[in-house]
């Protein structure tokens, strides 16, 4: 960009701007009878392939612009993972327009707020979300029309809301002939607010460029390795950071897409890992909980899936070891963030690891993984001192590359770099092979006695005893320590483990000074918008918690 030297010898290629359009284009052509299937919120499988993608992709293009839509406009969903969303995340962006993709498990108030702030025009939506749309409809005085994504015989006719449209009308009633138009490829794409625990939310505004280069790097073997000879689920919503840009690179390369809609408890996941082969899905460790806790009460195996990316908070290596032995899936332990695209870094094997036992191999397997290709990284002391990789020292961890923000949307929040580097927020420690392992949110340390305690190491000890479904490690004051760790527990059902064992069950795998004071039963954890755990709210319910006095 405008910024860099020119050179008086410029090099002499098409300049092709990297434009999203370009990824359904290709599939269209390459790879047209590959199939999308998504199970529907009405609860029926649909099936086409991405020729007819695009060709609806086009027929809604077409009516965007009849609504007077323009290159820059805003345009939200809210809706799950399925073909119609998919078809949206190519017409807007394909069209020049950006996709803002909302999370509906968002307070109404908060989701109000971020469509005002996206200035969005148009809000497309799942028939699920026709409350949420009620709930807000008065308070978007700049929203031009609601469109209900379903066939006209599924729209309300109480007129309970205002320029209310049909998904299927305007798909109908528009013709596939469109040319997607060419433009700056740094022209903005999609918008993807942060979920946000404090404060409000803010935007992360992604460009075509950032997108397709994403897309590339994201889909090499050593980051989701997607290809046309997979079928790839991507349980990660679309509503989340683009389903970690799955909804981009599978058509890219040509892999068949499955789309599992409102439907992702065990049973209706399994179904369709069966049903449509699927070999290589993406999610959060909730999601395999549940869909694991099902299989396993079934005495169920996968006949075709493969690998799965695990990533959005720290995959349990309890979890990668079910997950390898007794399934024989291979888990991606991933790490990135909505400002990120969002992938950051992936953890897969070298050629020199593949002599090492498979404890070793593990043991590399659990981090989060080396830097894919387009991000660099780098640990800092509060100073902004770089700090040694050596896999024990753990800092702020920074980053930079194309696909990482400069700024949030509107500069919301000011100038957000260091020298060129975006915070992230986490801590983690990097080894002498660059692979970097997250110990911890910085807001979320336990800081006992000036030295801090990462809080993953303890819930991942904790969740390797086979009678804990869930755990959950907070800071709580302490008279001598200022604060100390308290453990959250949720049982496996009808087991019966008391305190004293859990906390005996730490010797010897931690730091002594590390174990928890106490542990707390509780029947569930809090979980945010996008599945993590809300320490936040945790810490709030057990501020006044008084731990046991040695
Ligand atoms: P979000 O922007 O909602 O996707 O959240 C990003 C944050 O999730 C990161 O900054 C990390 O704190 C956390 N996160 C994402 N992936 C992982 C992972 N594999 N292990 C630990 N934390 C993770």
């Amino acid at each position: 960009m405008s910024e860099y030297q020119k050179s008086p010898l410029m090099g002499q290629m098409m300049s092709k701007p990297l434009l999203i359009s370009s990824i359904i284009e290709h599939a269209d052509r390459f790879f047209g009878q590959n199939e999308i299937v998504s199970r529907r919120v009405e609860g029926d499988i649909h099936r086409y392939n991405y020729s007819e993608c695009h060709q609806r992709a086009k027929k809604l293009a077409n009516a965007f612009q009849q609504l007077g839509i323009k290159i820059g406009d805003r345009i939200g969903t809210l809706a799950w993972n399925g073909y119609r969303h998919l078809e949206a995340y190519y017409a807007v962006s394909g069209s020049g327009a950006v996709l803002h993709t909302i999370n509906p498990r968002l307070h109404p108030e908060q989701i109000a707020y971020i469509v005002n702030h996206g200035e969005d025009q148009y809000l497309l939506f799942d028939i699920t979300f026709l409350p949420i749309i009620k709930a807000i409809a008065e308070h978007c005085p700049l929203i031009k029309g609601f469109v209900m994504m379903c066939d006209r015989d599924r729209l309300p006719t109480d007129g309970s809301i205002p320029n209310l449209l049909c998904y299927e009308d305007l798909i109908n009633a528009n013709s596939d002939e469109f040319e997607w138009p060419l433009f700056d490829e740094n022209s903005a794409s999609s918008l993807c607010y942060t979920s946000g625990t404090t404060g409000h939310p803010k935007g992360a505004l992604y460009s075509h460029r950032s997108t397709i280069l994403h897309s590339l790097a994201s889909a090499m073997p050593d980051g989701l390795n997607v290809s046309a000879r997979d079928s790839v689920m991507p349980v990660v919503p679309m509503f989340h950071v683009n389903a970690w840009g799955l909804p981009y690179s599978a058509p890219l390369t040509g892999a068949k897409l499955v789309f599992p809609g409102p439907h992702m408890d065990g049973k209706s996941l399994y179904e369709l890992f069966e049903q449509e082969k699927v070999t290589f899905s993406a999610g959060v460790p909730t999601i395999w909980l549940g869909l694991l806790t099902y299989v396993v009460q079934n005495n169920l195996t996968f006949s075709t899936f493969k690998r799965t990316v695990i990533g959005g908070s720290a995959c349990p290596p309890a979890m990668m070891k079910t997950l390898r032995h007794t399934y024989g899936i291979e888990v991606v332990h991933a790490w990135g963030m909505t400002e990120m695209s969002p992938l950051g870094t992936a953890g897969t094997l070298q050629a020199k690891h593949m002599s090492m036992s498979e404890a070793e191999q593990e043991a590399v397997l659990v981090k989060q993984g080396h830097a894919i290709y387009g991000v660099d990284m780098k640990i800092v002391d509060d100073s902004g001192k770089e700090l040694p990789w050596n896999g024990i020292t753990y800092g702020n961890l920074l980053v930079k590359g194309p696909w990482i923000i400069s700024s949030y949307f509107k500069h919301e929040g000011g100038d957000v770099l260091e020298d060129g580097w975006f915070p992230t927020g986490d801590v983690a420690t990097i080894d002498a092979d660059g692979y970097m392992q997250i110990t911890d949110r910085s807001k979320d340390v336990i800081k006992s006695g000036g030295e801090w305690i990462g809080t993953i190491d303890l819930e991942n000890v904790a969740m390797s005893h086979p009678d804990v479904l869930q755990a959950a490690c907070i800071g709580v004051f302490h008279p001598k320590w200022d604060e100390r760790p308290l453990l959250l527990v949720v049982k496996k059902p009808g087991v019966n483990i008391d305190k004293q064992e859990l906390i005996a069950f730490y010797e010897g795998k931690i730091a002594k000074w590390w174990t928890p004071d106490d542990v707390v039963f509780i029947d569930a954890l809090p979980l945010g918008a996008t599945g993590k755990i809300l320490k936040n709210k945790l810490r709030d319910q057990f501020k006044d918690y008084h731990l046991p006095t040695a």
